[in-house]
């Protein structure tokens, strides 16, 4: 553990304006008289760059509150402020205003709730005068003035090595969620496009672990992203090889790394729900040794089939989501829902509580069209962030008849374009499914110019 990447924690009473160094990783409480009749408002600055900010508020409720809003002043300059996961926020002078998005507004007595975050350009400072619902929030002063972590598993405890000059990384750096799309951290918009692995296990060549392949998709294809499709319950896959399949999605982590692209770590299963504890464990290891990495996307269910959101999905997703945030508070968590991760508005009705989390939408063009753009337009409608890990050309068994639907895949890739929906199309592989993006003979290394068929000649001419 580096020390000049320990989160710093330091805890103020609001009337106490704090001095924070530039790069420092702060949290600033202005905390309440007592847990029962007072009320806290944490201020968690999680990246700081040369013009700006970013942040995440957390509110410790004294007594319940059905429906939130947060002022304070800040003690130094800042504007062009950008928040989500609020219905309303507004900067007034030093005075900033924000209320609850709908399903974050519920906070039980003596809970602690992340409620939203906020991007911001100046000089991350302190708060002061934090009010919730018109109630000042002071009193107490702190009983660890300590500024030295207490939490022994703290967060991004490595250092992070910059990606490579003119990479998606480099540009874009440590991602998250704003309104219903990716921002990077500078506080520009992103649409990541790229491809997805087959299923690590069912590949005919190792072709996602390889770094001149992964290279030569960045060089050739401008790809920006990857996915790494760990198959989890079939024989061979996760389940019954864990330490191998781990090490792959390793290596294809790594690759990511040198080659300055974006990863999405995807548990490729159709009953995770059934599998949580081995989930939970997994995501927990990897959050903790990779979490630190601007690269990482987490998938933490890829398409869960019929069963129900409230009652099956949602619990599994609640319980990895904790373990990811136990070891990484930032990095973007993306989000399956049943029907093959088609019914994102049913998770929009009862959304999981946290920050930078997505939905993923999983659209085959031959199956699906303007009924589910619907359904997505309802999700992010009611506030979801949308990621398609999953698209093709074809019918939704991944094109098995070998029949092509450009018309239709158009509009789709119109439609990710207009709300600036990220994407990675289904697979890397070669075979007879019209998603095979590789002819027979396409070498593992790359250099697949003559090697297109199936869907592939269109998903790479709408990369970047
Ligand atoms: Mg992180």
């Amino acid at each position: 553990m580096r020390a000049d990447r320990q989160r710093r924690r330091l805890s103020i009473v609001v009337a106490t304006v704090a001095a924070v160094s530039a790069g420092a990783l702060t949290i600033v409480a202005a905390q309440g008289a007592g847990a029962q009749t007072g009320c806290e408002v944490d201020y968690d600055i999680v990246n700081e760059w040369a013009s700006g900010f970013q942040a995440n508020v957390s509110i410790t409720a004294g007594e319940a509150l059905d429906g939130w809003t947060v002022e304070w002043d800040f003690t130094e300059a800042v504007s062009d402020i950008s928040a989500w996961n609020v219905a309303d926020h507004s900067l007034d002078g030093s005075r900033f205003t924000a209320s609850d998005a709908g399903w974050n507004g519920s906070i039980a007595s003596g809970q602690t709730t992340e409620v939203f975050g906020f991007t911001a350009a100046g000089t991350a400072g302190g708060i002061t005068g934090a009010t919730v619902n018109g109630v000042l929030c002071d009193g107490e002063q702190p009983t660890d003035p300590d500024p030295t972590d207490p939490d022994p598993t703290d967060p991004d405890p490595e250092p992070t090595d910059p990606a490579p000059e003119g990479t998606p990384v480099e540009q874009h750096g440590q991602l998250h969620v704003c309104g219903t799309a990716m921002c990077g951290e500078h506080g520009e918009a992103v649409q990541l496009r790229g491809v997805s692995s087959m299923w690590l296990h069912w590949q005919t060549q190792p072709y996602a672990q390889n770094l001149s392949a992964l290279e030569w998709m960045r060089d050739n294809w401008n790809i920006e992203v990857f996915r790494v499709a760990m198959g989890v319950e079939p024989e061979g896959a996760y389940l019954s090889e864990p330490d191998l399949w781990r090490s792959e999605v390793e290596t294809v982590i790594d690759n990511a790394v040198a080659t300055g692209v974006y990863v999405i770590v995807d548990f490729h299963a159709h009953e995770a729900h059934r599998h949580q504890a081995e989930a939970v464990a997994f995501f927990s290891d990897m959050a903790e040794r990779y979490g630190h990495l601007p690269n990482v996307i987490w998938e933490p269910y890829n398409e869960p089939e019929i069963v129900s959101w409230s009652g099956q999905v949602k619990p599994y997703h609640e319980a990895v989501v904790a373990a990811i945030r136990a070891q990484d508070p930032d990095n973007i968590i993306v989000l399956g829902s049943p029907t093959w991760s088609q019914d994102v508005d049913v998770a929009a009705a009862d959304p999981v509580a946290g920050t930078n989390l997505m939905y993923t939408l999983h659209f085959y063009s031959c199956t699906h069209d303007q009924y589910l753009r619907d359904k997505g337009d309802a999700a992010m409608n009611a506030g979801l962030a949308l990621f398609v890990t999953e698209w093709g050309a074809s019918h939704a068994d991944g094109g098995l008849d070998g029949l092509l639907c450009l018309d239709e895949a158009q509009r789709w890739i119109d439609w990710m374009d207009r709300h600036q929906i990220s994407w990675t199309a289904w697979k890397l592989d070669v075979g007879e499914d019209s998603t095979n993006m590789l002819s027979e003979g396409a070498p593992v290394t790359g250099g697949w110019d003559d090697h297109l068929r199936g869907h592939a000649p269109f998903v790479v001419d709408n990369l970047p």
